[in-house]
Order: structure tokens, then sequence, then C-alpha cells
């Protein structure tokens, strides 16, 4: 399924299956995830996209084809027949970020399946709405025991949102014991909030639309706000009276917008954090504060972009050890040619989490 102009519906085009060369692997997609950002790029609201372009960075597969030996990161043998996960970005492994800083996500030659490549030159098939898939050489891919045995839909989720959730906690860690709001009920969200019950947090509040307050609730929210019922002056009163008048140790921002930064970058108590994850294009900009709103309060600010390979697998771990928490994310399922259907109930929010599947 291919965008040939921004704002316009996916076209369905006819590819041949490319012949993997040496270290390339071709896989016949089992699932491919419809990213909240699919919908920006599909506007035209990403400055990375390059037309035609294949979308979907959020994919598992089967393996048909491959050429050389292939091992995955987690050391397992990568067969024909073999279903497997990957890094949906790809780096260089060359350069300052991926061998001195260690920060791979940062890597400027960094590409990404669906974003960064047009369907117009071979090998064509390099986004996740398609049947078949080639990876590249230098994809890590992952094979964790059992993988073949648990619904893709579910896992897709894992090598996006789930990854870059899985960032932010690495970056920036709940307490045990501790408290942290997190702005915005998506997949991102709600793997923050997966994550914060992981490590601790006694009280994990979140800020959202209500139609997805209740699922929160069910992945370890203590307490959540309605975004329309509330203002935001009511919702800082609420979470400092459950905060004992301090703020949350930490606020997770993952909404994307200028006005949710806004708010939430005055809620951490002093010396927490504010971190924001939301944004995977521009979402606006808004009046700061240096002495009010970073240095009295001695807050740290952290903006996280993307994610990396452990990322991925701490992300994967998580929804494989709870699948039956995960399965209530994805809330439609579609066929690939159904693509656009796909994209308008993620457009619309009726969707909480759609994915093409097979
Ligand atoms: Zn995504
Ligand atoms: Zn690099």
């Amino acid at each position: 399924m291919v965008l040939v102009a921004f704002g316009k519906p996916l076209e369905l085009q006819e590819f041949p299956i490319p012949e993997p060369e040496e270290g390339e692997v071709v896989v016949e997609v089992l699932a491919s995830g419809v990213c909240g950002s699919d919908v920006h790029m599909q506007q035209g609201e990403d400055p990375r996209i390059p037309l035609p372009i294949i979308l979907g960075h959020e994919g598992i597969g089967r393996v048909v084809r491959l050429r050389g030996r292939k091992v995955s990161v987690d050391g397992n043998e990568v067969k024909e027949g073999d279903v497997i996960l990957w890094n949906r970005g790809v780096v260089c492994g060359e350069c300052f970020y991926c061998k001195e800083a260690r920060q791979a996500y940062m890597c400027p030659n960094r590409w990404v399946y669906g974003i960064h490549r047009s369907s117009a030159k071979p090998p064509h098939l390099v986004g996740c709405y398609v049947d078949y898939l080639l990876l590249d050489k230098k994809t890590e891919l992952l094979k964790p025991r059992g993988l073949e045995n648990m619904d893709p839909a579910v896992l897709v989720s894992a090598s996006c949102s789930g990854a870059t959730a899985a960032h932010a906690i690495e970056e920036e860690p709940p307490r045990a014991g501790g408290s942290v709001v997190v702005q915005g009920p998506g997949p991102l969200g709600l793997f923050l909030v997966a994550f914060a019950k992981q490590h601790g947090a006694a009280n994990i509040m979140v800020i959202g639309d209500a139609s997805r307050l209740g699922i929160c609730k069910e992945f370890g929210a203590a307490h959540t706000f309605d975004f329309q019922k509330t203002s935001a002056e009511e919702r800082a009163e609420a979470i400092r009276s459950l905060t004992d008048g301090r703020g949350p140790d930490i606020c997770y921002e993952a909404v994307g917008t200028a006005r949710a930064f806004e708010e939430g970058m005055q809620l951490p108590r002093h010396g927490g954090a504010y971190v924001s994850v939301g944004f995977g294009q521009p979402g606006g900009t808004l009046t700061f504060d240096p002495f009010a709103h970073l240095v009295r309060p001695n807050r740290r600010f952290r903006g996280i972009w993307v994610s990396d390979t452990g990322h991925t697998i701490t992300a994967l771990e998580a929804v494989m050890a709870q699948p039956e928490l995960f399965q209530r994310m994805v809330t439609h399922r579609f066929p690939l040619e159904e693509a656009n259907e796909a994209l308008e109930v993620m457009r619309t929010k009726e969707a909480l989490k759609a994915v093409l599947v097979k």
C-alpha cells in the first residue's frame, strides 16, 4: 500500500519480491502496526518522508528467504520459517554515536523502515504495509524463545511506542514507591504506565481522553483525569493533593503538543523531572520561564528521541510477559488492503491501536 501524494489515500501496487543479497532477509509480514505518526506522515506533517513511500515501521514477520548465516541479537540463528521482530531503525555502527557515545538512536545515518526510504527505487519493499519486506543486512533481528507462539498483532507495538517508552524509562526511571504522571493514554502512554508499574511506582496518574482512561487503570494507573472535563488548574491541584502538596517525582509527556508540554512541565515536584517523549514531529511552541519552570524547582528536563535495539528488547519482553494485558491495546485489525480504513480510525482516535494483519 503506497502513499503517492500527501493527504491522499494509499494505493495498492505490485512489486516483485526481491532476491536477498548476502546478509539480507526477506520476511512475510505477519502484522504491521499503524502508528499515530503514520497518520502525520500521510498528511505530510513529517519532514522526513520521501514520496512515493510504503509506510509502516512496526513489523513482525516470518523469514521466507535469506542469504548467508544470520544470528539474532539475542544469539539465536535465524532460519527460513522463523518468526522475527527487528529494530525499526537501522544504524551505521561506525559513527561517534554508534561506537563511542553508545547512543545509537542518535546515529546521523539512522534510517527507519516506512519513514526514510522511497518505494520508487529497488528494493521497493522497505515499509511494513506490504506482504513481503526486505530487511537490510544491518538490521538487528530479535528472535526470543516463544515468539512464534504469540499473537503477532499484540507484539508489533513493542518496536515503536514500546521501545521509545523503554528509552524514556531508562533515562529517567521511576522510584519504587514513587509518584508519576503520564500525559496521553495512547500506546506510548500505556507502555509508560506499564513500565512505571514494573518499577514499583506506587502512585501512577494519567491525564487524557475519557474513552481511554479505563484501560489505563487496567495497566496500573491509580488515578485518572479526564482532559475534557477538568481544567489544567484543576488537574494540577488534584495532582498536588495526591502527592502531599509536592507534585509527582516525574511527569512523562506522551501527547506531542506544546499545550500538553506547558501544563506538564509545571507538575513535577522540586527536584523532579519532566520527560518529553511524545513529539514525533513539531508540535508548536510555548513561553518558557527558566527561573520559574526549571532553575528554582531544580527540575530536570529530558527530551527522548526514538530508541535502540536494547529498548526494543525491553519492550518485547514486557509484552511477552503480559500478553493478555497488551492484547487490550489492539482495538482494531484490518487486512493490508484496508490500510486506509486503519489510518482513518487512528486519525479519528476511534482506535487505540490498529494493526494490519494477515
Ligand atoms: Zn511509530
Ligand atoms: Zn552510526
